[in-house]
């Protein structure tokens, strides 16, 4: 059986593309194409005003569920890690349970307010670990987990890459049947 940690945003969701667009539609933010962008201190205003509506109406990233329940059934663990709910964010956690739960998205653990991923995926004996965030995991391969960067093609990346959830199936189905 494997352990899969996962993050949720830009991972699961397709956060910054919804972010972006609720940014584009504010003339404050003109010329700016990419939230990430903004200087410290717009951004966390920005994040404060908006998170609530990103995380309640952001979409899953294309065929996530289907490969999750995949997964599942399959005989896999399926372990969120992510960061929403820290920084005074506490309302994010009903929020994320909530939006899971509409979605019909399986887990068998959540573990919220994690910056860094690394102690959480060594206590829950993670074997592989998803995220989009190049740093996050490379902390986590230093402590020997497989790490699966999920980004676009053309990222340079010291992880195993995936584009799509269909390449994640492609990547933990070779290595099922490696067991
Ligand atoms: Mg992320």
């Amino acid at each position: 059986m494997l352990n899969i940690g996962i993050d949720i945003d830009d991972t699961l969701t397709k956060t910054s593309e919804l972010a972006n667009e609720i940014l584009h539609q504010n003339e404050e933010y003109k010329g700016i194409l990419d939230y990430h962008n903004l200087d410290k201190k717009t951004l966390d205003f920005f994040i404060r005003k908006n998170i609530e509506k990103i995380q309640n109406d952001v979409e899953l990233n294309e065929s996530a569920k289907e490969v999750i329940d995949y997964l599942k059934d399959n005989g896999c663990k399926i372990i969120f890690i992510t960061a929403r709910g820290s920084l005074g964010l506490e309302n994010l956690i009903p929020i994320t349970k909530k939006y899971l739960s509409n979605k019909e998205i399986y887990y068998d653990k959540i573990i919220f307010k994690q910056e860094s991923k690394v102690d959480a995926c060594i206590k829950n004996n993670i074997d592989i670990f998803i995220d989009d965030k190049e740093k996050v995991l490379d902390e986590i391969k230093k402590a020997n987990i497989k790490t699966l960067r999920f980004c676009s093609s053309k990222t340079i990346s010291k992880h195993e890459k995936v584009s799509n959830w269909l390449e994640v199936k492609d990547y933990i189905d070779k290595i099922l049947k490696e067991k």
